[in-house]
């Protein structure tokens, strides 16, 4: 073997692994699927891979981790980020975790197959944990492997810096790493095993925790349990409130209340749909976690979900999302109760949700027409036929509003306007052309004079307004297809497309009127409608 190079970037790392240093670990020390009772963690190391190569970066993740671009490109780095080596100070652990996972307590869910290597605190004093996904079996592993393939860690790791960008709450992404090691994946649970490429992405975050850290201790009884990792959290991530009293417990989960309702809220603003909002995919801090069978809206359907393993029922649907983060609020609630012993107060949180997303909700959308503010008396009128007319044809909901900013409004009453004219900005937004009949561009172009009426009353000019427009209504997001296509070509070896969306979505609100960048931007194409991977999604990954 070579001896290592003694002063290795990445050593320079420095560790503060506080849950582990703070809160009860498993006594059980072999690594095999099992019940943990009495812990919050297992101590467990990645399993080794053979050869790791490193597929591409985020440079902003690597920044605030102050780790240089020669650090980033070096073989050490696929080596630390694949799980094979470990950084002094770094002390791999999986939390334990139960949940509700589709409307149902499924008991100890956990870290199945994210390792978390330690938290990072960097030269301004931020905490940043990292965590391995797909790093190999744990504890909590149940019946199955612990890794994850290429296509559904390309979709993480691509997603996770695109809602960063978009301005949406979320875990980052440091690094994908293909391990050179084959998974075997039965896609859509249908008798079709296949070997697909294994991968590990590095998610950084301020922390994972997520609703079914305390739920788990709470179904147990473990009372003390729960009291320590809510006061760990208080402590660590809500420092402003204060140390652990009712007060503060109560304090704490309105918090959470605020922070989840800003999340969906950006969520509805750009399209996300989520695909499993179980309680254990819920952050803590109000983040987007565990990018699985997410999707983006194309054409406006309220009623899309990109989870196949969710079709009957729907249940994290676009529409649902708001009242799916609602339930699961009301599952942490129950968690916590023991702690604050009174319902009155949590349910008086929980209506801060519902207050929040209503208010953000009415900015967001108010927002999003370039209006200078949300007014009561006419906006809910405006915003309910703008949605309706969304869905009464096949509409892309990202085109729509992008060029809604182009449409010339702002003078007049329209009265004497070339309606055609008036509505070709928008012509790309449609799938079917032959559905743009002359009733729909009569119901479109009332609506338009509506919302003309809004403009001129704030005296808004053109140029104001798209500019306000365009710092909402983002021109490039993940589209389905478009992971797609970068995953087709990465399990073919060409790695080129995730370099190049993942640069694209940098700046998802400039023009970026470069050579080749157009394209994706553009509506779906029709060979994507029924695709797998581009409109449906499995939990398979
Ligand atoms: P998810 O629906 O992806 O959030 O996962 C639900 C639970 O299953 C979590 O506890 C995951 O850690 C676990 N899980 C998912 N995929 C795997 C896998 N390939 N190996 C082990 N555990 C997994
Ligand atoms: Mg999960």
């Amino acid at each position: 073997m070579n001896p290592a190079p003694k002063h290795r970037p990445l050593d320079k790392l420095t560790f503060d692994n506080r849950f582990v240093d703070e809160l009860p670990g498993d006594k059980e020390t072999k690594n095999f699927p099992r019940q943990v009772l009495g812990a919050c963690y297992s101590r467990v190391s990645p399993t080794k891979v053979t050869h790791p190569k490193t597929l591409v970066y985020s440079k902003e993740v690597a920044d605030f981790l102050d780790l240089p671009q020669e650090a980033c490109v070096s073989n050490d780095f696929a080596q630390v980020f694949a799980g094979n080596r470990l950084i002094a100070g770094m002390e791999p652990y999986a939390s334990c975790y139960g949940g509700h996972q589709f409307g149902h307590w499924a008991g100890q869910l956990g870290d199945g197959r994210a390792i978390n290597l330690g938290d990072v605190i960097n030269s301004q004093g931020e905490r940043w944990a990292l965590q391995l996904k797909g790093a190999g079996l744990t504890p909590y592993s149940r019946t199955a492997d612990g890794l994850a393939v290429l296509r559904s860690s390309v979709r993480e790791f691509l997603c996770s810096e695109a809602m960063y960008h978009l301005g949406v709450p979320t875990t980052r992404a440091l690094s994908l790493v293909i391990t050179g090691e084959q998974v075997i994946r039965d896609m859509f649970y249908n008798g079709n095993p296949k070997a697909e490429p294994g991968a590990i992405v590095c998610r950084v975050a301020p922390s994972f925790i997520r609703f079914g850290n305390f739920q788990i201790h709470a179904a147990r009884g473990e009372l003390d349990l729960l009291r320590k990792i809510t006061d760990y959290t208080i402590n660590t991530h809500f420092s402003h409130l204060g140390k652990g009293s009712k007060d503060v417990y109560l304090d704490w989960f309105e918090e959470v209340c605020r922070t989840t309702a800003q999340m969906v809220v950006h969520w509805q603003r750009v399209g996300f749909v989520h695909g499993v909002m179980n309680t254990d995919n819920m952050s803590i801090l109000g983040l987007t976690i565990d990018y699985g069978p997410y999707g983006w809206l194309e054409n406006y359907d309220p009623d899309w979900t990109p989870n196949t393993t969710d079709k009957a029922e729907r249940r994290y649907r676009y529409s649902n999302q708001p009242a799916c983060a609602f339930w699961n609020l009301g599952q942490l609630a129950n968690a916590i109760y023991p702690l604050v012993g009174e319902v009155e107060p949590l349910q008086q949180a929980l209506d801060v949700f519902t207050q929040v997303f209503g208010e953000q909700w009415n900015l967001m959308m108010s927002q999003k027409l370039g209006l200078s503010r949300y007014d009561p008396d006419q906006d809910d009128d405006l915003f309910a036929e703008l949605l309706a007319l969304l869905q009464s044809v096949e509409t892309d909901m990202t085109i729509f509003f992008r060029q809604l900013a182009e449409v010339g409004l702002g003078e007049g009453n329209l009265e004497d306007i070339d309606v055609e004219m008036l509505i070709q900005p928008l012509d790309d937004a449609y799938y079917l052309p032959e559905q743009k009949t002359l009733a729909y561009v009569a119901s479109l172009f009332d609506w338009l004079k509506r919302y003309n009426q809004r403009i001129v009353q704030e005296g808004i000019p053109q140029e104001i307004r798209r500019e306000r427009m365009n710092r909402v209504n983002p021109k490039y997001v993940l589209r389905n297809y478009l992971a797609q296509l970068a995953i087709d070509k990465a399990e073919q070896g060409d790695f080129e497309m995730i370099a190049e969306l993942l640069e694209l979505l940098r700046h998802p609100y400039d023009e970026q009127p470069e050579p080749g960048k157009a394209a994706y931007a553009m509506k779906r194409p029709e060979w994507a409608r029924h695709r797998a991977g581009c409109s449906m999604l499995s939990c398979s990954s």
